[in-house]
């Protein structure tokens, strides 16, 4: 329903498949941030949103800003992080001032496409919903930036009872999605989590060699002498994950709380956390990381 009426779904293939405006072949064959990494975002999405019925919360151009927002998040992500970029004084990091450079250029990337005559998948949208699409989009995919993590968790956690129509609260929950739906793999089987953790982890250390090459500070946990696969990932789903599901649990996400939280692969990690000691179990290089803004966008 929301698709035939609000995507045509013709367009939505050519914008995926045509050589001349293919979302696909804008993404680099990084380890990680690839094609199939924003496909399985946007699946994830899709998954979330019916399987908690989010559609009677949310309304169509909600849902299709977070279905694009997800497929299109690291559009030409070149395998080397926001730190990287800012230190190694890059010309994204100086078209953006420094200022979340990946995440601006996907969205740059995403707006070129969605502009491209083939890939208009908005041609049953009037000018004002296109206009609050794309401003949705964009935002959605600037709170992909792991810096904002602590922020947007805490907006969710702050909200008492939910209203679809107070838009602080509409903003938090879909924020809060996009961002779960990101930092999902560790929720899959274990044996496909394992698969996502190993090509995030290629991706991590081919940047620490070159940083090392290069002379430029070594991200700590990309540095496989110092990294731990386990602890990195143990803290990250019962810090980062289990929190964030928690939220978006007490917000409305009855049946992600439920089904997800308690079957995450690390349901033995799943502890209370308060907004303030978010960080506290996590390892030193990941803790410091978050803290100076430095954690890896994912
Ligand atoms: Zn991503």
């Amino acid at each position: 329903m929301i698709f035939t009426d609000c995507f045509a779904l013709t367009s939505l293939t050519h914008c995926l498949f045509n050589p001349q405006c293919c979302v696909r072949n804008n993404y680099r064959e990084n380890p990680f941030h690839n094609f199939r990494h924003g496909f399985c975002v946007a699946q994830t999405m899709y998954t979330v949103i019916w399987t908690c019925d989010l559609q009677d919360l949310l309304s169509p151009v909600d849902i299709v800003s977070l279905m694009v927002a997800a497929l299109c998040h690291d559009l030409d992500h070149p395998g080397l992080s926001n730190v990287y970029q800012v230190n190694a004084g890059t010309e994204l990091a100086a078209r953006y001032l420094n200022k979340s450079p990946l995440e601006n250029h996907h969205w740059a990337i995403t707006s070129q496409i969605l502009s491209h005559e083939e890939a208009n998948i908005f041609m049953h949208c009037d000018q004002e919903e296109v206009q609050r699409i794309l401003q949705a989009i964009m935002e959605l995919i600037l709170a992909t930036d792991m810096t904002h993590h602590s922020n947007i968790l805490r907006n969710i956690q702050q909200i008492q009872g939910f209203n679809a129509s107070d838009m602080e609260h509409l903003t938090a929950l879909m924020m809060g999605l996009i961002k779960l739906c990101d930092i999902s793999n560790e929720a899959r089987p274990a044996a496909h989590a394992e698969i996502w953790a190993d090509a995030l982890f290629q991706e991590y250390f081919l940047q620490s060699d070159r940083e090392k090459a290069e002379g430029l500070p070594v991200t700590p946990y990309m540095d496989p002498d110092t990294v731990s696969k386990a602890q990195s990932q143990s803290s990250f789903i019962s810090c980062l994950i289990v929190p964030l599901c928690q939220a978006l649990g007490q917000v409305r996400v009855t049946d992600l709380h439920a089904d997800w939280v308690t079957s995450v692969n690390a349901a033995p990690l799943l502890k209370p956390h308060s907004p303030t000691s978010s960080l506290s179990c996590l390892s030193p290089a990941l803790s410091q990381s978050l803290r100076t803004g430095t954690l890896k966008e994912r």
